[in-house]
C-alpha cells in the first residue's frame, strides 16, 4: 500500500508548470488573446494551474504549422515512424508513476487503475502501432498483359483530434498513435478539464517529434473546438465525447466534406443469465466483480455498464450478492493505491450525476445502494464524490435511457432470452455490452444479437490495442483501437501503369 503525496506537497513526484501554454510547431506559444482558464483537482477541488484559453486564432496558428510539417512527415518511412512510436513508448514507460499521479491528480480517478490500466495501455498503443504501420502492406493487381494496378497508403495530411477527459493520456494515445503511424501531422485539442496531462506527455516526447507534427490547442470546446473542426486545412477530425457534440462536429465537417471518426455515449447493458448462478464458485464471483465494474473509474467510462439485466430466476439472490460486493468497494483519497473509486472528474459533473440520482428517486426506482454524495474530512472535504448506486427499476426510465457517466448502476430483470435481448437493444447507443453465461451457445448468440460495436464474453473493460472499439448506432461512427485504425488515417494511391 502507498499514498502518493499530492503534487504541490513535499515529497511528489509531479511537478506542474504555474501555466500552460499552447504547444505550436515545436514551441510553446501563449494565446493570441492572452486568456488563460483555471485548472482544478477533482481530489480536493482546488485550482493547480493555469492553462490558454485558445480561440480560431491559435487554431489557424497550430494548423499552418502543421501544414508545413505535413509533407516532410508523411515522406518518412514506416520504419522511422515506428521508430518514433517506439521511442515515445519507452519515454512514457520510464515515467509511468508520474503520468499516473498526474492523471489521478486532474481527473480523480484512482491511481491503482492508472498504474494498472491506463499508462500501460498509452504505452502498448504506441508500439502496437509502431508494428501495425511496419506490416502494412499495398496492393498490386494485374490489369491486363501491359497495365498495373499500384494501390499506395499515403497519409491524409493535417488531422484535428479533440478527446474528452476521462482516460485523458490513453484518450489522446488512441488518437495520436495511429494518426502518427500513418504519417499525419496532427492538431490535438484536450479537453478543458484535463489540459495538464497532455502538457506533461507532450514535453516527455516532444523532442522526438520534428516541429509542427504533434501540435496542442487548449481551450473550451465552442471557442476552441469548434475552430479546429471546421478548419479547411485538415483533412479528417477525429472526435470523442458526448453524442449531442459529435453531432455537431459532423455539421462542422461536412463544411469542408472531410471524413469522421466519432467515438460517442453510451448506456451498456451487462446481462446475467441464470446458469451464472448454477454455482457458487469462482465464475459466479467473477460475474458478481462484472456487475461492480459499473463504478470502474467512477463510472466515467464511456462503455460503464450501466444498465444491469438479470434473470428474473435468479435475480432475487444474485442481486443482494451484487449489492453485498459493491458495498465492499473501497472509496476514498484517488493516490491511495488502496482506493478503487475515487472522484468524479469536475463539480459540473458531480451536480450532473447528483442531479440523474434525483430523477431515478423521482421516477420511482428504488435506491438499493448509495444515492448520495460521499463527504471525506480533511483536505478531501472540498473534492467531488458521489457513493457507487444501484438503482432498481425499469428500462423505461430515464435512469436506463440517458448516460450519467458516473458510478450508478439501474438494474432491472428478464423472463428470457429474447427479453434480455430486446431489453439490451431498446436504447439509442450501441457502445459496449457484457453478455455472462456458462453456456456457450447463449453467450455466443447474445453477443451477436446485441445491436453494438463491443460485447465481453464473461468479462468486462478490457481494451487491448489489438481489438477494434467503436459504437452502433447514436454511440458512433468508425472504429478506432486495431491495426484497421490505420485506413482511417490513409487515403488510397492508384497508380495504373501501362508498361
Ligand atoms: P464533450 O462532448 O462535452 O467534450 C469532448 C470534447 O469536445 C472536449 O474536448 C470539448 O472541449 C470538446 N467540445 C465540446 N463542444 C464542442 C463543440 N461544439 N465543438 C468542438 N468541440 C467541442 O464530452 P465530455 O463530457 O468531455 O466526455 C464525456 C463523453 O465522452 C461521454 O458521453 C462519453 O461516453 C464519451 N466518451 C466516448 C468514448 C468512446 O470511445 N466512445 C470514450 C470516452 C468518452
Amino acid at each position: 500500500m502507498a499514498v502518493y503525496a499530492a503534487p504541490g506537497a513535499p515529497g511528489s513526484i509531479v511537478e506542474y508548470r504555474s501555466r500552460y501554454d499552447n504547444f505550436i510547431g515545436g514551441e510553446y506559444v501563449p494565446p493570441v488573446k492572452g486568456d488563460y482558464f483555471v485548472d482544478v483537482t477533482p481530489v480536493t477541488g482546488q485550482p493547480f494551474t493555469e492553462v490558454a484559453r485558445s480561440t480560431a486564432e491559435d487554431v489557424d496558428r497550430a494548423v499552418a504549422a502543421a501544414e508545413k510539417a505535413a509533407p516532410a512527415w508523411g515522406r518518412t518511412s514506416p520504419a522511422e515512424r515506428a521508430l518514433v512510436l517506439n521511442r515515445i513508448a519507452d519515454r512514457v514507460e520510464a515515467n509511468l508513476e508520474r503520468l499516473a499521479v498526474a492523471e489521478t491528480w486532474e481527473n480523480g480517478k484512482p491511481v491503482r487503475e492508472a498504474l494498472a490500466a491506463d499508462l500501460p495501455l498509452v504505452v502498448d498503443h504506441f508500439r502496437y502501432f509502431a508494428g501495425a504501420i511496419r506490416a502494412q502492406e499495398g496492393r498490386t493487381s494485374q490489369i491486363d498483359d501491359d497495365t498495373v494496378a499500384y494501390h499506395f497508403h499515403e497519409p491524409l495530411g493535417v488531422v484535428g483530434q479533440i478527446i474528452p477527459w476521462n482516460f485523458p493520456l490513453l484518450m489522446a494515445a488512441w488518437k495520436l498513435a495511429p494518426a502518427l503511424a500513418a504519417g499525419n501531422a496532427v492538431v490535438l485539442k484536450p479537453a478543458e478539464q484535463t489540459p495538464a496531462s497532455i502538457h506533461l506527455l507532450v514535453e516527455l516526447v516532444a523532442d522526438l517529434l520534428p516541429a509542427g507534427v504533434l501540435n496542442v490547442v487548449n481551450g473550451f470546446g465552442v471557442e476552441a473546438g469548434k475552430p479546429l473542426a471546421q478548419h479547411s486545412g485538415i483533412r479528417k477530425v477525429a472526435f470523442t465525447g458526448e453524442t449531442t457534440t459529435g453531432r455537431l462536429i459532423m455539421q462542422y465537417a461536412s463544411e469542408n466534406l472531410i471524413p469522421v471518426t466519432l467515438e460517442l455515449g453510451g448506456k451498456s447493458p451487462n446481462i446475467f443469465f441464470s446458469d451464472v448462478a448454477a454455482e457458487r464458485d469462482a465464475f459466479y464471483d467473477k460475474a458478481l466483480e462484472g456487475f461492480s465494474l459499473f463504478a470502474l473509474n467512477s463510472g466515467e467510462v464511456c462503455t460503464c455498464p450501466s444498465r444491469a439485466l438479470v434473470q428474473a430466476d435468479i435475480y432475487d439472490d444474485f442481486l443482494a450478492d451484487a449489492v453485498e460486493r459493491t458495498r465492499r468497494i473501497r472509496t476514498g483519497n484517488p493516490l491511495d493505491t488502496e482506493t478503487m473509486i475515487g472522484a468524479q472528474a469536475s463539480n459540473d459533473q458531480l451536480e450532473k450525476i447528483l442531479s440523474y440520482i434525483d430523477i431515478g428517486r423521482k421516477e420511482g426506482a428504488k435506491v438499493l445502494l448509495g444515492g448520495e454524495r460521499l463527504e471525506h474530512e480533511g483536505e478531501l472535504a472540498g473534492g467531488y464524490y458521489v457513493a457507487p448506486t444501484i438503482f432498481e427499476g425499469h428500462n423505461g426510465m430515464r435512469i436506463f435511457q440517458e448516460e450519467i457517466f458516473g458510478p450508478v448502476v439501474s438494474v432491472t430483470r428478464f423472463a428470457d432470452y429474447a427479453e434480455a435481448v430486446a431489453i439490451a437493444n431498446d436504447t439509442l447507443y450501441g457502445l459496449g455490452a457484457g453478455v455472462w453465461s456458462r453456456n456457450g451457445t447463449t453467450a455466443y448468440r447474445a453477443g451477436r444479437d446485441i445491436q453494438a460495436g463491443r460485447v465481453w464474453v464473461n468479462h468486462y473493460h478490457s481494451y487491448p490495442a489489438h481489438a477494434a472499439f467503436g459504437g452502433y448506432k447514436q454511440s458512433g461512427i468508425g472504429r478506432e483501437t486495431h491495426h484497421m485504425m490505420l485506413q482511417h488515417y490513409q487515403q488510397t494511391k492508384n497508380l495504373l501503369v501501362s508498361y
